[in-house]
């Protein structure tokens, strides 16, 4: 049996129709931004393995600092114990926000970040015994992840349609615009004592088609959040570790979030893991006598000493001036082929943050469902690039090892779609 059929037999993928399933193809090995398959055939991972992969793959100093980790210690129950790799990661997240936030909560996905971000903060009301906020405002169309409290906070779809019935209500706003901004506040100042949290992706939202919206705007809504008593979760999972420009979005605001979320890029894409940040406003709520005041949240792997490893090492090389010229030169690149198609009608609202470019092909069909993703896709696999669009939405997020050859076949490709 061929490899794709023993996975037929008994793998069971994500997102993925179980009927007519299409092309799942074997990878064996990948190096920098090329996944390579089992006939040899190289594709330029151009989305970063669902945005994950910061330095390309299978990079040897991550590799190395894994290794030794391993043969170090590689897991150890995290209640009643701790370790260097979980104790100096936190240290070095929490200098990136400029001391901002005190504490870090390790988990092992970006789920469970917002998930543990959004019980903190519900609880958080709880141990203060304010028993009125208990609801959780979020923007329509966003995403921050597949588990139940996740999902509820997302944005109702294709994806949670089964579920709809099961999720607890939130007061779902819009993102701001100059024409409703008015009305969003006023929503926010009639509900404000039962709001809990309100929780947003920041200047992008990922999943729900590479959206970008204001800053400023997102700054006067903090503010209004602020004024309120909200606690602000900012979900970084996607816009985390230089993605836009800046190592996190919420660095292009003025206004910092109570809580903040991390995960997909910490470890350079290379193992699971999630951090929860808080400030010290949050954190303090739980320092009471009272043991029913206490977080009982708790992952079997968190802060894995491995995953903590690999975490420290990808800000090595983040931090490098040579990472962060890679990630100005993909920016600078993906501008030149914005101005370039900027007059085309066949591509609609072409838009551009840091490492991430963003476009809707003009055609009929609409949807995440659509078969136009699927066509694009094996188009692009065709010519040796893996793209995976959002419907309609096609979009790039190249790891920052990407070299300019990779960037134009990219940008070559993208063009042609316009005859599509
Ligand atoms: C991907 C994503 C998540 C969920 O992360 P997983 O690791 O896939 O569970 C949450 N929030 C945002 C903004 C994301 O892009």
């Amino acid at each position: 049996m061929t490899w794709k059929e023993r996975d037929a037999a008994v793998v069971w993928h994500p997102f993925t129709p179980q009927k007519n399933i299409g092309n799942i193809i074997p990878i064996v090995k990948a190096s920098g931004s090329l996944l390579y398959d089992e006939n040899g055939n190289s594709y330029i991972d151009s989305i970063s393995s669902w945005w994950v992969t910061l330095h390309g793959h299978a990079h040897p100093y991550i590799a190395q600092k894994i290794y030794e980790q391993a043969q170090t210690l590689e897991q150890v129950i995290f209640a009643g114990f701790t370790h260097q790799p979980g104790i100096v990661l936190a240290e070095r997240l929490l200098a990136l926000h400029q001391h901002h936030f005190s504490k870090i909560f390790y988990s092992d996905n970006g789920s469970t970040a917002t998930e543990v971000a959004i019980k903190m903060a519900i609880q958080y009301w709880w141990n203060k015994g304010d028993l009125k906020r208990k609801k959780i405002l979020a923007f329509r169309n966003s995403y921050h992840g597949d588990t139940f409290g996740a999902m509820s906070v997302s944005h109702r779809s294709v994806f949670t349609l089964a579920f709809n019935d099961h999720l607890f209500e939130v007061i779902c706003i819009d993102t701001p615009n100059p024409e409703n901004i008015g009305t969003i506040k006023s929503i926010i100042h009639s509900h404000a004592s039962e709001i809990a949290a309100f929780i947003y992706e920041p200047l992008i939202q990922g999943a729900g088609g590479m959206h970008l919206y204001d800053a400023d705007l997102l700054n006067e809504l903090l503010n209004t959040v602020n004024l309120a008593d909200i606690i602000c979760i900012a979900d970084e999972v996607m816009t985390g570790f230089g993605r836009t420009g800046k190592f996190f979005a919420s660095d292009y605001l003025h206004k910092k979030p109570d809580i903040l979320c991390m995960s997909k890029g910490l470890t350079g894409g290379t193992m699971a893991l999630g951090a929860t940040a808080c400030t010290d406003k949050i954190y303090t709520a739980y320092v009471q006598d009272d043991p029913l005041k206490t977080f009982f949240h708790g992952h079997s792997f968190t802060a894995n000493p491995i995953a903590c490893s690999a975490a420290l090492a990808s800000l090595d090389l983040l931090e490098q001036t040579a990472t962060i010229d890679a990630i100005h030169q993909i920016s600078d690149a993906c501008s030149n082929f914005y101005e370039s198609i900027s007059q085309e009608k066949a591509f609609i609202n072409p838009r551009l943050l840091g490492t991430i470019l963003a476009f809707e092909l003009n055609t009929a069909n609409h949807g995440y469902l659509n078969s136009i993703s699927t066509t694009i896709t094996n188009l692009a696999l065709a010519k040796g690039i893996f793209l995976r669009p959002l419907g309609n939405t096609v979009y790039i997020m190249p790891p920052y090892c990407i070299n300019n050859a990779e960037l134009c076949r990219i940008f070559d490709f993208l063009r042609v779609l316009k005859d599509l």
